[in-house]
């Protein structure tokens, strides 16, 4: 099965407590399909500018991710400045240069029409429903936003919603979209727009999904680890881990679910040891299979 991705391919500058880089691959949408490529075939739409070069898009290739719905835009690739404290579930955002993003107008190749799995990776709601518009045959749809347009595009963000089957954000945009203070509350209130499943992901202490009334939620833990390097692209990479299993199991009953929620926390996990998508470019099978079966025993209860 196959998964298509739309979302942000991007140039990223950093600053962690471990270092600091400088214009290195990221974007959302490049998190998203190196965390899947180890489940099924990721297909990405996004734009990048006339800096973007083939050795950035070998990274995804690489990992047999199909780039041909990057489209190339006279201009420079979007570039985002963040940088985190002590603190690692809390990004600074120092710029954000929209760039080719700005006029960037989402087009499904022809090729892609017959897509079933689709993530809308956080970028503009408007453009995420005129996507979903295009892709009338896709049997799940994930996606995730964030604080910028759940304040400042509520409206069209609410119509979005409507068409997304499972969305995925953390505590605190939750809380602020059913503008409500406890999280069980605020869930159910989510889950009111639209959604048949809500992944609420709480950094380095896990996820929950939460299911409309009468299903009980289920909560999978994030792995302890000792050096968060640099915790960018955790969100998306736990959203490639979740999509990319699911997609690979072709249903969706709650055993599916539930392991799905521990592949995500297995590639948030594995992202964040290194900077960028280093980490994500060579991993094998059985790491990640090792790390399941660690999560697997850190929640087991004889
Ligand atoms: P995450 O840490 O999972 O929330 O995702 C971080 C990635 O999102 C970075 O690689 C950024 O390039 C990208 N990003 C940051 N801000 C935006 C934005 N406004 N729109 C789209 N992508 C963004």
């Amino acid at each position: 099965m196959s998964i298509l991705v739309v979302g942000s391919v991007a140039f990223d500058t950093l600053a962690t407590p471990y270092g600091k880089r400088e214009k290195i691959l990221g974007g959302s949408a490049t998190y998203f399909s190196l965390a899947a490529s180890y489940f099924t075939k990721v297909r990405v739409v996004a734009v990048v500018g006339d800096d973007f070069a083939a050795e950035h898009e070998g990274v995804m290739k690489a990992r047999g991710v199909d780039t041909t719905g990057i489209e190339r835009a006279a201009g420079k690739t979007f570039h985002w400045g963040g940088e985190y404290g002590d603190n690692v579930n809390e990004a600074k955002t120092k710029f954000t240069d929209l760039n080719v993003f700005q006029n960037f107008r989402p087009q499904i190749p022809q090729a892609y029409g017959d897509t079933e799995y689709l993530f809308l990776a956080n970028i503009d709601p408007k453009l995420q429903l005129e996507v979903r518009r295009q892709m009338p045959r896709v049997k799940m749809t994930g996606g995730d936003t964030m604080n910028l347009w759940i304040n400042n595009s509520r409206p069209q963000l609410i119509e979005t919603l409507k068409k997304v089957d499972i969305l995925l954000i953390n505590d605190g945009e939750a809380k602020l979209l059913a503008s409500d203070t406890s999280l069980a509350r605020a869930a159910r209130k989510v889950l009111a727009m639209g959604p048949r499943a809500l992944v609420i992901k709480h950094g380095e202490y896990g996820a929950t999904i939460f299911f409309p009334d009468g299903v009980h939620p289920f909560r999978a833990p994030a792995l302890p680890i000792e050096e968060v390097q640099d915790p960018t692209g955790a969100g998306d990479s736990f959203a490639g881990g979740f999509m990319g299993y699911i997609a690979s199991q072709g249903k969706l009953d709650r055993p599916v679910l539930t392991r799905a929620m521990f592949y995500g926390s297995v590639m948030g996990s594995f992202a964040v040891e290194r900077f960028g998508t280093e980490r994500l470019q060579q991993l094998t099978k059985d790491e990640i299979q090792q790390r399941f079966d660690l999560f697997r025993s850190l929640t087991h209860l004889d």
